[in-house]
């Protein structure tokens, strides 16, 4: 009986060869490979018939190799790295089923196993495949290229590491510019990028470099590429992809720790030595929103400066629509944080999906009188968990220029009287004013009624269904009957939203 071994040879060094390899190569009879491969492995060979082949000539050395063992022969088809990976162990089981073989039947195939690429690249830029990934070849010599394109999106798409093999040769180098393009879409610029030639081999070479500046290197058929995904990190000139993510956290509504409230994903610490100072990539976020009041729209330029010494030299502070300023404080300790914004005499509140109460200036102090219900209807529901963000517009006069209309739930005071207005949406495909539900409302209720209303819209809404849509859908809350008139001109939204 003839026998074929696929032998994976690993990435040229002879050190990273397998032992069984080793054994396939010097007890066949013939040789069967790419030239290239062959005169890797020729140390190995002496008296071996030896069959070199092109590069593009991988049927016809798969049909030699199996007319070869067929007649008695042992025979070891050579591929480099993993002859399972874009290798020739497949085109060898593909011609001897076409030509009807079964397991059983000569010849013997044994794939031997090899070191491919995309382990010993990634061991040369230190461990960038730590986390899920995927493997694309962007040649398109067998494979449309939309189906490549489509691949990189998904990879993209799926904050996959992404592993490059064939990925640009003397004529083709549109795929690679089209790869990064696809890539940018999903990831920063900053993203670490490997770019290895020749591993293991004389000419090996090792260049770390970002997801924007890789075309500026050298990159040829002998290279794999390796994309990092959304946490991976550069460490002197090393490639790290956490093995993990953690939950960012933020702080409840009183400024303690926040358990249970997740708050998306940051890289996950595995520091084994506690003491050891943790690269800022590892450390937990503390997330938390900030306003100087209620009211009062001013910082003064103590809290400022104290807010940028709490966010540190790797956090940062965004300026959010909600007249809030988050901010992110890698390694912030809930503890400790709350406890310095409340002695700066800042309002403290979660992230996430929360309701949130957005009171206008009240004409810088002037008209004062409706700013206790807005301090009210803050002390009880900003920073309440919701199932989708609500916001509360709260406007202290007819003018009201800060637009209280256009929130979930707008209240405008009107010469001592409260209006209410419900279902507004500011943005997406088809924005409107909320309807105007109630007008002559006695200050004294008013609290109750925009309670009661959030409370029913937090128990009775689908997740993440927002306010207008639950209005939309139950015609009415907590009494209030929605008739849809304020919108009567509006068309049924495309944007699905
Ligand atoms: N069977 C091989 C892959 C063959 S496809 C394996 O398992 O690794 C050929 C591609 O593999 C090349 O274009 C290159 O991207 C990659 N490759 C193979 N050997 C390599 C090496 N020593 N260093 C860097 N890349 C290599």
């Amino acid at each position: 009986m003839g026998k074929i071994y696929v032998v994976g040879f690993g990435p040229g060094a002879y050190e990273q060869m397998t032992e069984r390899a080793r054994f396939a190569i010097e007890n066949s009879d013939t040789i069967i490979g790419y030239k290239t491969y062959v005169d890797i492995v020729s140390g190995l060979i002496s008296d071996k018939q030896i069959v070199r082949t092109g590069m593009t000539e991988e049927v016809s050395r798969a049909q030699e190799a199996v007319k070869l063992a067929k007649a008695g022969n042992t025979v070891a088809v050579i591929s480099s790295g993993e002859s399972g990976i874009y290798g020739m162990a497949g085109l060898v089981y593909e011609v001897l089923i076409e030509q009807g073989w079964k397991p059983g039947d000569s010849p013997e195939i044994e794939v031997v196993p090899g070191v491919p690429a995309l382990a010993s690249c990634a061991s040369l830029l230190g461990a960038p495949l730590m986390h899920d990934f995927v493997s694309i070849s962007l040649s398109d010599h067998l494979t449309p290229w939309e189906v490549i394109a489509k691949r990189v999106e998904a990879a993209g798409m799926g904050d996959f590491v992404v592993v490059l093999y064939n990925p640009k040769s003397g004529r083709r180098t549109r795929q690679i510019e089209e790869t990064q393009r696809i890539l940018l879409k999903y990831r920063s610029p900053d993203t670490p990028v490997g770019l290895v030639k020749s591993a293991f081999r004389e000419a090996q070479h090792v260049v770390v470099t970002t997801l924007e500046d890789m075309l500026n290197y050298e990159i040829g058929m002998l290279t794999t590429v390796i994309i990092g995904n959304s946490s991976t990190f550069n460490y002197h000139d090393l490639i790290v992809t956490p093995r993990g993510y953690q939950r960012k956290y933020t702080l409840s509504r009183d400024g303690g720790r926040m358990e249970g409230q997740p708050r998306g994903l940051a890289p996950s610490p595995w520091s084994l030595d506690a003491t050891a100072p943790i690269h800022p990539e590892f450390l937990p976020e503390l997330e938390v929103a900030v306003s100087p009041g209620v009211a009062n729209k001013n910082f003064t330029s103590f809290q400022m400066m104290e807010l940028a010494k709490l966010a540190g030299d790797t956090g940062t502070i965004t300026y959010t629509p909600g007249h809030e300023l988050i901010l992110k404080i890698p390694g912030g300790n809930p503890d400790e944080v709350s406890h310095r914004l409340a002695e700066l005499g800042l309002l403290v509140s979660p992230v996430g999906l929360k309701a949130q109460l957005v009171a206008c200036d009240f004409c810088e102090g002037e008209k004062t009188e409706s700013i206790p219900y807005a301090e009210e209807l803050y002390r009880l529901l900003h920073g309440e968990e919701m199932p989708n963000e609500l916001k509360i517009g709260f406007n202290g006069c007819a003018m009201a220029c800060y637009g209280a209309v256009m929130e979930d739930i707008g209240v405008v005071f009107r010469r001592g009287f409260f209006e209410l207005y419900l279902g507004g949406k500011r943005g997406g495909c088809a924005p409107h004013p909320g309807q105007k539900v109630a007008e002559g409302i006695p200050p004294e209720n008013v609290v109750e009624i925009v309670k009661s209303i959030v409370t029913e819209y937090k128990q009775n809404a689908h997740p993440k269904e927002r306010f207008h849509k639950y209005m939309k859908r139950t015609g009415e809350v907590a009494g209030y009957l929605w008739d849809g008139t304020a919108n009567a001109k509006e068309v049924e939204p495309v944007c699905g939203d």
